[in-house]
């Protein structure tokens, strides 16, 4: 895996402009249960990529954190929601809540989440390859390509399936 990611970001720029002709295609022309096909595509590629082999999401980006993740987190951590906002979270170009750091503090040396039951949506939903309305995600995903092997490879499948 380690391999993977190193070549991971050059890999990922070289596809990118067909990856962008490809979403571009898909937006024109949506093709029929898009979102089946993408759930698809998710259980393929999950089938043997193990995120605790990599967690360079964790590693690479800090994400959202919702009022609801900071509820449910400071209290797992018997933290007062300030306390927990002062020691994790800093806001980010929006305003909005995210990790302070990364890698991420949660992180533990065996990349597990030591939140992982509690963890923010963001994470929960990470790479968003199986979410609803997925057609709307594409350019979310072109951006993954450089950060998540999964989602580099599921890009690769669609341009298989939708160009043949
Ligand atoms: S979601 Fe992607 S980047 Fe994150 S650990 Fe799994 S394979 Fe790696
Ligand atoms: S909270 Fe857990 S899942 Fe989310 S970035 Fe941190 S370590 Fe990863």
């Amino acid at each position: 895996m380690e391999d993977i990611l190193k070549k991971l970001p050059e890999l990922a720029s070289l596809k990118q402009k067909s990856f962008k002709k490809l979403a571009q295609k898909i937006k024109k022309h949506p093709p029929k249960n898009f979102d089946y096909l993408m759930n698809e595509i998710h259980e393929a590629v999950f089938e043997h990529i193990n995120c605790l082999a990599c967690a360079n999401c964790c590693k690479t980006t800090s994400p959202i954190v919702t009022e609801k993740d900071i509820e449910r987190i400071a209290k797992f951590l018997r933290l007062k929601p300030q306390q927990f906002i002062e020691k994790y979270l800093q806001k980010d170009i929006d305003g909005l809540w995210m990790m302070q750091q990364t890698p991420c503090k949660f992180l533990d040396t065996d990349n597990y989440c030591l939140i992982y039951e509690v963890r923010p949506k963001a994470c929960r939903e990470y790479p968003h390859l199986d979410r609803k309305k997925n057609i709307q995600l594409l350019n979310l995903h072109l951006k993954n390509t450089k950060i998540c092997p999964a989602v580099y490879e599921a890009m690769n499948f669609l341009e298989q399936k939708i160009n043949t």
